[in-house]
């Protein structure tokens, strides 16, 4: 199955209080567009969130309320089936979060790297679900995003033009 890969905050997702930051974990809307971006990808897709959260390491907010807030955005987005975040300014640790609950990937190889413009995360999830760089796509609004995508040597898309002119990689071409 293709993989899709997306950048959540400026992506997927904005504060629904207006304020620059979340402020709690239901501090959340989506981005206009992005429902009707999804519908393109049919249900063979797995899409998975992958976000640098150095909320955290500054203190804006606890790993607890961080792993609510991605529960949160899964509650949102059914199509979503899990979230990857970095805590950290080293990019040492890394946050699995399911519906239901969270595991803990910080002790593998990648440890140092998770946090983007490293790979870390975009590795994990996919050697997690068996897949290689070709076929799997990742979407963000920042550098950081289009270089973590190079490093992971996946196929990138800016969040504006996905969101505008729909997903170019709807199709699965494996
Ligand atoms: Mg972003």
């Amino acid at each position: 199955m293709p993989l899709l890969l997306l950048d959540l905050d400026g992506t997927l997702r904005e504060p629904l209080s207006g304020q620059r930051y979340f402020q709690h974990p239901r501090d959340q809307q989506i981005i206009a567009g992005v429902d009707i971006a999804l519908q393109a990808y049919s249900d063979q897709w797995i899409m998975i969130g992958i976000t640098n959260q150095g909320g955290v390491a500054a203190g804006h907010k606890s790993i607890q309320s961080c792993i609510e807030e991605q529960q949160y955005i899964l509650e949102l987005l059914p199509q979503l089936r899990e979230v990857y975040f970095c805590p950290d300014f080293e990019g040492r640790k890394c946050f699995r979060v399911t519906r239901h609950n969270f595991y803990n990937h910080s002790k593998t190889h990648w440890s140092g790297q998770y946090r983007k413009p490293g790979a870390g995360m975009l590795n994990l999830a996919m050697v997690r679900h068996k897949h290689t760089p070709a076929g799997t796509w990742y979407v963000g609004d920042r550098p950081e995003d289009e270089a973590a995508a190079r490093r992971a040597k996946v196929s990138f898309q800016w969040a504006e033009q996905w969101i505008s002119f729909h997903p170019a990689p709807c199709q699965a071409v494996e």
